[in-house]
């Protein structure tokens, strides 16, 4: 893990974010570099994932249950991750984060956005669903419910590392059908 402090673009002040980087060589899918900048003064803070090689647009999809809560994923700052089975689906923009962890750590990742949308609720349906939501994902992780994991990147940089992972090439369609993450600007 290599280390440097760098100025704040955020509170501007010189030398408060640190800068953390670190190299790692996953089987099968190549290296990756995970960088995650904090600012010490004014808690900016900031993760992603830079994939070292060129790669071809990619679907992951996983059964997810209890016994695949450990399984490692890799999901870069162009991907959209998405649980069909419970109705979310995270897609990339301006502020989204690249990040190397595992099904439990993204079902957390989903539990408190799903949290931060109960606590804002009003209306009594939305809240009802956002609690049947954090009610399936308590059952995936105790093992009582099945759900399916996807990832789909047009820039291939993300992973589902199980061998019961299915691994599809994304058609021009779906290209054009996900989100970048980019601005696009219509000409
Ligand atoms: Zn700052």
């Amino acid at each position: 893990m290599d280390k440097m402090m760098a100025d704040c673009p955020v509170c501007k002040i010189r030398g408060s974010l640190e800068v953390k980087t670190k190299t790692e060589e996953i089987p099968y899918f190549g290296e990756i570099m995970e960088s995650t900048i904090k600012c010490v003064e004014c808690g900016f803070k900031h993760s992603d994932i830079i994939c070292l090689e060129v790669k071809e647009p990619v679907r992951y999809v996983l059964k997810i249950n209890k016994n695949k809560l450990k399984v490692r994923v890799v999901k870069s700052q162009s991907a959209t991750i998405n649980i069909p089975e419970l109705g979310l689906k995270v897609e990339p923009g301006p502020q989204s984060q690249g990040y190397v962890s595992n099904v439990e750590g993204v079902l957390e990742r989903f539990e408190k956005a799903v949290k931060t949308a109960l606590s804002w609720a009003e209306e009594e349906e939305s809240k009802k669903n956002a609690e049947k939501i954090l009610e399936d994902m308590e059952k995936v992780k105790n093992g009582n419910k099945t759900v399916t994991l996807i990832i789909e990147d047009p820039f291939g940089h993300s992973l589902i590392e199980d061998e019961k992972a299915m691994k599809e090439k994304l058609s021009e369609d779906d290209i054009r059908n996900l989100k970048t993450g980019f601005i696009n600007i219509d000409q």
